[in-house]
């Protein structure tokens, strides 16, 4: 392992140790595949990994805006990893999906006569993936492992590419940047990886909570006097956190570790799972408020007030009609 201007650069053994130690408070269900297309091979020369990617996080906060990097991870042309965003942090990937995601650049032009994908980078992205899923309990479908090609840019609701869409990762991403090319060439693969492999969190979830301040301290022991967490020892606005104990105003979030957060500063969000073909987003509580997006089946969503026959989105004034979710 290796530490420039703020990232890590992995191989892909170092990354499988390294994520196996991570503890993630936020709750992660959605894998997103991207390429950088600009930088793409050509500006890659085997030993400038930091400088790449501290260049595009000065794109990121110098042109976009953005307050640092946008993805959580950047795969190189030679199989190794860089982290970028940290893991608490919801990434700035596909507009409307990221407080869920954990965001994945693979660096390259991956549309279709540009770079070919080297053997080191496949494997690589491939096991990343696989590793992912693992240790978030992703199922391998394209529900929850996704490219960005499937998001209108500017809404951000799922149309599987039929319309205002980027290329990325490619149009020849793993033979094509389509759900089927995703189905057919590249979940077998990381089908194949994992198989066997899956732990499931044996400690079971009481509820979810969603994290309604701007930074919430995560401590060892529930009460406010008590040391807080050596790793990850904040969580962030909008974070959806699994709660597996409740103890006089304090929530336990981890299922292996003792970590705990003030209840004061949360509330409690009810998993739901998209239950229909397409379901439209609306800004209010009925049918006659305005549309804004939509979601597709088996989307997971976290809601967080209820209303009539309507629940809200987390953190958003955005609402959904109950009667087409699965809770
Ligand atoms: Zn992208």
């Amino acid at each position: 392992m290796e530490t420039k201007y703020g990232f890590t650069k992995m191989s892909l053994a170092e990354f499988a140790m390294w994520l196996s130690g991570l503890r993630v408070s936020r709750t992660v269900v959605q894998i997103q595949h991207h390429h950088t297309y600009n930088p793409s091979y050509i500006l890659f020369n085997k030993s400038n990994h930091f400088e790449r990617q501290k260049a595009m996080r000065d794109y990121h906060i110098n042109s976009n805006g953005w307050a640092d990097i946008g993805q959580h991870f950047t795969i190189f042309p030679d199989g190794s990893i860089v982290t970028g965003r940290n893991m608490e942090k919801s990434s700035a990937c596909i507009y409307g999906q990221n407080s869920k995601a954990v965001c994945i650049e693979n660096f390259g032009n991956f549309d279709v006569g540009k770079d070919v994908m080297t053997t080191e980078q496949k494997q690589c992205i491939i096991e990343v993936t696989a590793l992912l899923c693992s240790k978030f309990n992703i199922p391998v479908s394209t529900d929850y492992i996704v490219y960005h090609h499937w998001f209108d840019l500017s809404t951000g609701a799922r149309n599987n590419g039929t319309k205002n869409n980027k290329s990325c990762p490619g149009t020849n991403f793993f033979g094509g940047n389509k759900v089927l090319n995703c189905q057919q060439n590249f979940l077998p693969l990381v089908t194949e990886k994992i198989r066997g492999s899956i732990k499931t969190d044996a400690s079971k979830v009481l509820k979810y909570v969603c994290v309604s301040t701007e930074t919430l301290n995560v401590r060892i022991l529930p009460n406010s006097s008590s040391p807080k967490a050596p790793e990850g020892s904040t969580v962030q606005l909008g974070a959806i956190l699994r709660v597996y104990q409740e103890k006089e105003g304090w929530l336990k979030i981890s299922g292996s570790n003792s970590r705990w957060v003030s209840a004061k500063y949360t509330i409690e969000a009810t998993r739901a799972i998209i239950n229909a073909t397409t379901l439209n987003i609306r800004t209010g509580p009925g049918a006659a408020y305005p549309k804004d997006g939509s979601l597709s089946k088996g989307q997971i969503v976290f809601v967080t007030e209820f209303r009539d026959s309507w629940c809200k989105l987390a953190m958003e004034e955005r609402w959904l009609s109950k009667n087409f979710l699965k809770f």
